[in-house]
């Protein structure tokens, strides 16, 4: 699903509570299925109220969200998901006061949230015109250190977001 040509009801539809959110970041950050960064194993289940995956050999944690903007965020991940909908339709020209009603957050917590995206998208001109795509993934280290060294993911694209191929940016 794409920013530029879903609805937002579609969007919205799609990414409606955390569970369908946390889903969509799982399958970017293992994207052929879980793999323990620290054992291998590759069964698992999520912790559910601390966005964390446990694998099931040692009781191994491992974020969800390590790396990516919505790090120990106190927000619904659906309203990050509704903000990037928002950026990526308005082209990131988006203010912060509109997407206060839009999102129903605070003035400040719509202006960090800009913030916080465009720095992850770094040249927001320039993504923009590439399908869309925005790269949530701030650090890619700390990414890598979490069982990421092989891919990057970036964001959004209709196919990683339906559970198809694994993304590259
Ligand atoms: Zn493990």
């Amino acid at each position: 699903m794409q920013a530029e040509t879903a609805s937002f009801w579609e969007w919205q539809q799609h990414f409606s509570g955390e569970q369908h959110c946390l889903q969509a970041l799982i399958k970017l950050r293992w994207p052929d299925g879980f793999v323990c960064g620290r054992c291998g194993h590759r069964k698992g289940w999520l912790l559910q109220t601390r966005h964390v995956y446990e694998c099931a050999g040692y009781h191994h944690h491992t974020s969800v969200t390590a790396g990516t903007v919505f790090h120990n965020t106190k927000l619904p991940l659906a309203k990050w998901f509704w903000c990037i909908y928002w950026m990526s339709t308005d082209k990131g020209s988006i203010s912060a006061l509109r997407l206060t009603k839009l999102v129903g957050v605070s003035w400040i917590t719509a202006h960090r949230m800009l913030w916080k995206l465009r720095v992850a998208m770094g040249d927001q001109n320039r993504l923009y015109r590439l399908e869309g795509t925005v790269e949530l993934w701030t650090t890619p280290s700390s990414a890598a250190s979490a069982g990421l060294a092989a891919r990057r993911p970036s964001w959004p694209r209709a196919d990683t977001m339906t559970g198809g191929r694994g993304l590259s940016p």
